[in-house]
């Protein structure tokens, strides 16, 4: 009899970031430094093991090629030490899903030697050509995609590339679903069926639970501001329990479930 899915979080980084991020045009009158953490998922379904985002590629580049504030890693946050508490290794990981590709979800498709990684089609392009404007001194001028990311995605892991065109169920129990033009223009959310309901993993779509999703403000990094307010809003209804990627409250929640 096949089992329900379990989620695992694992936390791959940390980084000091404003709360102005959390609400559209930084509205937030809260605009004090938080520590968030950099997390990725293991979804273990049958004897499949699948991953959810990889975390960035190293610290520095956070500051010196993105501009952003400081970024921190450990030894014991590297995916090998974070799979290993729950008694797996990289090596059995037989899918890579990203959310999306901005550098702090990417980076780290180096340490799964045997994964597809799965990506939607048009997160690939976006993430290749993105839209922005070179004068803008944040982002790598690139909004956040590390050209050495975006390289090994088209090149390096190309024939491990799997391109998706929309919704999918990947594994039984796991759904890709794509919002088109919400946190990137290709993000998807990864819906996994677990004993305890549905929990919804976000990437970015939503940074903060309560304002994104329960009192419906759109968080302050989106493409679209129409169709991320209608993504949030599928999202609500669709999901038991909302996991974004930068938030130390749904980790501990997953840890004790
Ligand atoms: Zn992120």
């Amino acid at each position: 009899m096949a089992t329900r899915a379990k989620v695992l979080p694992l936390l791959l980084g940390e980084a000091d970031v404003s709360k102005q991020l959390d609400i559209i045009w930084s509205l937030s009158r809260e605009r004090e430094i938080i520590t968030v953490p950099i997390l990725g998922f293991a979804i273990l379904v049958n004897d499949q093991v699948l991953i959810v985002d990889t975390g960035f590629r190293n610290a520095e580049r956070c500051t010196t090629v993105q501009h952003l504030g400081p970024h921190r890693t450990q030894p014991e946050w590297s995916v090998a030490q974070q799979l290993a508490r729950w008694g797996i290794a990289p090596h059995q990981v037989s899918m890579v899903v990203l959310t999306h590709l901005h550098y702090d979800h990417a980076g780290g498709l180096s340490a799964f030697p045997n994964a597809q990684i799965v990506v939607q089609r048009l997160e690939v392009q976006a993430a290749a050509a993105p839209v922005v404007s070179r004068a803008l001194d944040v982002g790598g001028h690139a909004l956040f995609y590390d050209r050495l990311d975006v390289a090994d995605v088209v090149s390096t892991y190309w024939d491990r590339l799997v391109l998706l065109e929309g919704d999918e169920e990947i594994a039984p129990g796991v759904r890709c679903v794509l919002y088109a033009n919400s946190h990137t223009p290709g993000t998807q959310v990864v819906y996994v069926d677990t004993a305890d309901g549905r929990i919804a993993l976000l990437g970015d779509l939503a940074r903060n639970v309560h304002l994104n999703i329960e009192e419906e403000l759109v968080p302050g990094i989106y493409y679209d501001l129409e169709s991320t307010r209608r993504a949030l809003r599928d999202v609500k209804r669709s999901a038991d329990l909302y996991v974004p990627a930068h938030d130390y409250a749904v980790m501990h929640l997953l840890e004790n479930r």
